[in-house]
């Protein structure tokens, strides 16, 4: 096969799973009795080359979800000037904030105070913003990073302090679990969590929580980011271990 032929048809796999993934969205929204233009899908396309991310951009995608920093240094390199918003939401060492800061749009990793301090002096340094959301540990798995529930609302109210942070809700991961109701259970903790600070008069409109093998449980407890990686762009050729390595 010459290579504009599989590159064709590399695109025709992605926009057939695009499809596929937005028509699961919004059946799981009707399924809740919500409106499938509250929840947005953020692609995730960690370990996918700049070609890929650029095949996605050809349907109309432009702010894609990495893990790590370097992947988004390497990428942002190979498609400078692409308008496309980089969304941090692996976990964050706090001396890679320069780079985050730099060139990412938003971070949903934000999880303990030593990086908002961190993304705080980087930001005003190069004159910019971004979105941020907390990462809140709704799992009893030690492997999964996250601010614990009960330092969120001292957390939120420190952040009030930076204004490069524009803090615009929480993310979770779920416990990997095979039973839906502990799943559930982890993005129903995120929302009451949320729904706790909105009436202490915290602005909170984003609920980043779900992912490809469990998004219709999130939608059912109130996501409107759904962050989706496999559904999308296939499986990875690394295991999530690399992802979420233990601390
Ligand atoms: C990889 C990743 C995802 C997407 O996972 P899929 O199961 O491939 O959809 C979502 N959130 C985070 C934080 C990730 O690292």
């Amino acid at each position: 096969m010459v290579e504009t032929d599989r590159d064709a048809l590399a695109a025709s796999h992605l926009a057939a799973n695009w499809a596929q993934v937005q028509q699961r969205v919004a059946d799981a929204c009707h399924a809740a009795g919500r409106d499938p233009a509250e929840v947005n899908i953020l692609p995730v396309s960690k370990t996918f080359g700049p070609d890929v991310v650029r095949a996605a951009m050809g349907l109309g995608l432009r702010r894609f979800g990495e893990n790590k920093v370097q992947e988004i240094r390497d990428k942002s390199r190979v498609l400078a000037d692409s308008g496309i918003d980089w969304v941090m939401i692996g976990h964050l060492q706090t001396n890679k904030a320069k780079e985050v800061a730099r060139l990412a749009s938003e971070v949903q990793s934000l999880d303990r105070p030593e990086l908002a301090v961190a993304l705080d002096h980087r930001l005003r340094l190069e004159g910019r913003r971004m979105n941020a959301l907390v990462q809140v540990k709704t799992s009893t798995e030690p492997s999964k990073y996250g601010l614990p529930p009960e330092q969120l609302p001292a957390f939120l109210d420190a952040l009030r302090a930076y204004d490069t942070l524009r803090v615009r809700g929480l993310m979770t991961l779920a416990i990997n679990s095979p039973t839906p109701e502990a799943v559930r259970g982890c993005f129903r903790l995120l929302r009451e969590l949320r729904d706790q600070a909105v009436a202490r008069g915290h602005e909170l409109p984003c609920l980043s929580m779900g992912m490809s093998g469990d998004f219709p449980l999130a939608i059912a407890e109130g996501a409107t980011e759904v962050r989706i990686g496999t559904a999308i762009f296939g499986v990875r050729p690394y295991p999530d271990a690399y992802y979420w390595p233990e601390k």
